[in-house]
């Protein structure tokens, strides 16, 4: 590491202490934009790096909602505006235990660099709560939204900050926290993404990240003259992400053979086909069951529930030729990207943000194989959120053919961008250090313009 990066990082690591994921993530950043701050001194005289670590608002507050015994339960709910040199904060909502301020912050941090990238105004943040909506009633979630939105409300607004779903906030919650919204503010307004198509919801949205990290392989292996056909994918999670990243494999004549959840993973030698699909949407979107239930309904398939005592996760020591990481950060450790390598992987698109560890990265880089970090890879869900905003200004819903026509465009640009960023700053093929110098460029030069702000 290089004496700047070493300072900056002393720095954060004092100024933020607990908070690994986010050092994780500033580091990664620093260590690619250092080839950028050598060659643009007004960059580091303007201080822009160490202003984009600072988020600009961390809004804190208290959830209290009554359960279905007349309980009172207190939960934690946060926004953390982090950047809107080039528009309104946009990031997704976590309800989920885990959260808390470093994972939000880590979160909100690489959102800056995304939203740059998809090529639309949209600034970076990120919020949520350490509520878990599983095994909660529909009563209760909806309690627990409302008091949510009840404090949030005052502090987002159409041009202001517009939040979406991600882990633990799919289209049940962004209802109901629509609905307070609405009716605290008296006014019908594109103030979330992901709502649903009756009610100002853009065709594709739920399909886009999923579809976007596809699409984003399809770019990387298009520089080797291949195709997804025939390529053997293994995927894990089974949410949002990782339903619609298998549709589209299925879609480009790839095949899945795995998916997860938190209790543990699905090996399907024989391919996930599209009435298996149906099924693990049906479990999990409707039922809000546990994967378990697709070993025993279908033979070709293995269930291997997690082994805490393991140090590594075999669900990435399965011969395959691509892999999409689409459950959660840092569900790829070195060990595992070393398994992938030995298994024969040659291409990783992160649909999850930061799934794979430093040291994961280090090998995937070293291995130059095709690797496409999620900020390029996954964004194309905040991208159609954003074709999701300029629809709601309209006020005019365009065809599932044209969303997604501009999805697949923009995952083509975000791909170009990390190209020749890559080649300008000397280090080809090399997408960790394309996006996130692609990403910055942008956001840094409008804060230049900006001033001291
Ligand atoms: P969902 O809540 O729909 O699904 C998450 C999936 O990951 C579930 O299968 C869940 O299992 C599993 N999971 C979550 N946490 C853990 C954990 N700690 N260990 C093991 N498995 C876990 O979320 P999404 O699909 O929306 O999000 C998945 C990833 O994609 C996240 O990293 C998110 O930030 C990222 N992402 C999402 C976008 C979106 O548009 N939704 C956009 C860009 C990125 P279980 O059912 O047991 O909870």
């Amino acid at each position: 590491m290089s004496a700047f990066v070493d300072s900056l990082m002393a720095d954060v690591k004092a100024k933020n202490p607990a908070q690994p994921e986010f050092h994780q993530a500033v580091q990664e950043v620093a260590e690619s934009l250092e080839l950028v701050l050598e060659k643009h001194p007004e960059y580091r005289a303007a201080k822009i790096l160490e202003r984009i670590i600072e988020p600009e608002r961390v809004i804190l507050f208290r959830v209290p909602w009554l359960d279905d015994q007349g309980e009172v339960q207190v939960n934690r709910g946060y926004r953390i505006e982090m950047n809107s040199a080039i528009g309104p904060y946009k990031g997704g909502l976590r309800f989920h235990p885990s959260v808390n301020l470093g994972i939000l912050k880590f979160l909100a941090f690489e959102q800056v660099f995304k939203n740059s990238l998809t090529t639309l105004p949209m600034g970076g943040g990120k919020g949520g709560s350490d509520f878990d909506p599983k095994g909660k009633s529909d009563n209760e979630v909806m309690k627990f939204c409302q008091s949510f939105m009840s404090e949030l409300c005052r502090h987002i607004g159409p041009n202001t900050d517009v939040p979406a779903g991600d882990i633990g906030v799919g289209g049940r919650e962004i209802g109901f926290m629509f609905g307070q919204y609405k009716r605290l503010r008296n006014e019908f307004t594109g103030v979330l993404t992901g709502k649903g198509l009756n009610w100002g919801g853009s065709l594709i949205r739920p399909e886009a990240t999923g579809y976007g990290a596809v699409y984003f392989a399809a770019e990387m292996l298009g520089t080797k003259n291949e195709t997804l056909e025939g390529k053997t994918c293994l995927v894990s999670g089974s949410g949002n992400v990782a339903q619609y990243t298998i549709e589209k494999i299925l879609d480009l004549d790839g095949k899945a053979v795995t998916f997860s959840d938190s209790s543990g993973y699905i090996y399907d030698e024989a391919g996930i086909s599209r009435e298996k699909l149906e099924f693990i949407m049906e479990l999990k979107n409707v039922r809000r069951g546990r994967v378990k239930e697709y070993a025993e309904k279908y033979d070709s398939a293995i269930y291997t529930p997690i082994d805490p005592g393991l140090d590594y996760n075999p669900l990435w020591d399965h011969k395959a030729d691509c892999a999409f990481p689409s459950a959660t950060e840092n569900e790829i450790n070195a060990k595992d990207a070393q398994n992938l390598i030995n298994k024969g992987i040659y291409l990783v698109s992160e649909g999850a943000n930061m799934p794979t560890t430093s040291d994961g990265v280090n090998i995937f880089l070293d291995k130059k194989i095709l690797y496409g970090p999620g900020k390029a890879a996954n964004a194309g869900g905040v991208a159609v959120s954003g074709l999701e905003m300029v629809q709601n200004n309209m006020r005019l819903p365009w065809t599932r053919e044209e969303v997604d026509n501009r999805l697949r465009h923009i995952m083509k640009s975000i791909h170009q961008t990390c190209m020749e960023n890559a080649d300008r700053f000397g280090t080809p093929g090399n997408y960790v250090n394309g996006a996130n110098i692609g990403g910055f460029l942008k956001v840094a030069d409008a804060m230049l313009d900006q001033g001291i702000v």
